[in-house]
């Protein structure tokens, strides 16, 4: 793709493995909770409940539906509850453990250093993440993501969650970039794709759970991170 100079990237599931270090970060912490011993419910059992209530809310931040305090009070208490364990007290312990420690793993996604090794002489690389400002933050500052970004910005900061307009014009006033010059990279159809494309900004869907999706003909599928060197 031509004139290109910025690349904004996505930060959850697209460089950083969120499923794969929350999931630590649960089975972690249901251990230390003895949960099962307590109610009899495996962490495989659980799983799922968390994955669906976590995608759910997060989606709803997204539509501007629920707020970070609401998100925060509600996904725990609607997994245990959807599980089977109604009125769990431990639940916001457990939410405020999670948050605390989910950092202290930090996996990237496969393909992350070399393609950002790849990437950075010729571009101007950046975060725009849905993620909450201190924990992006931490997220960043754990693994090698830190040495190739140039600007990070959050929704928190923006004001507005992608979709929106404004939180994609935060990121690039911040990064003195241009629309026209950049391009968007994230693994979310609405946030990132329909975010970026309304706006007239070029992206490209990285899609590695080959999930079912729209398609519009100026947004190319990855479904590896290296793919990326076919179009940058
Ligand atoms: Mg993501």
């Amino acid at each position: 793709m031509e004139n290109i100079k910025h690349i904004f990237f996505d930060l959850d599931n697209t460089l950083w493995d969120y499923r794969r270090n929350a999931k630590i970060t649960l089975a972690k912490l249901y251990e230390e909770f003895q949960i099962k011993d307590t109610y009899g419910y495996s962490f495989d059992e659980f799983y799922p409940h968390y994955y669906e209530s976590n995608e759910q809310l997060w989606a709803d931040y997204r539509d501007g539906k629920v707020n970070k305090e609401e998100l925060r009070k509600r996904r725990f208490p609607e997994a245990f509850e959807n599980m089977g364990i109604p009125n769990a007290e431990f639940a916001m312990e457990y939410e405020r453990r999670f948050v605390d420690e989910v950092t202290d793993t930090n996996y990237v996604v496969e393909g992350t250093e070399e393609i950002l090794e790849y990437l950075k002489d010729n571009y101007r690389l950046h975060i725009l993440s849905n993620g909450f400002e201190e924990v992006t933050h931490q997220k960043i500052q754990g693994c090698i993501i830190k040495d190739y970004m140039e600007t990070i910005t959050t929704a928190e900061e923006a004001g507005s969650p992608k979709p929106e307009a404004k939180a994609f014009m935060t990121a690039l006033a911040k990064s003195d970039a241009k629309v026209e010059d950049s391009i968007y990279i994230g693994d979310d159809w609405i946030a990132d794709m329909v975010g970026a494309h309304r706006l007239g900004m070029r992206a490209i869907f990285f899609n590695p759970l080959k999930e079912n999706h729209m398609w519009v003909e100026e947004i190319p599928v990855i479904n590896q991170l290296i793919e990326l060197k076919k179009f940058l």
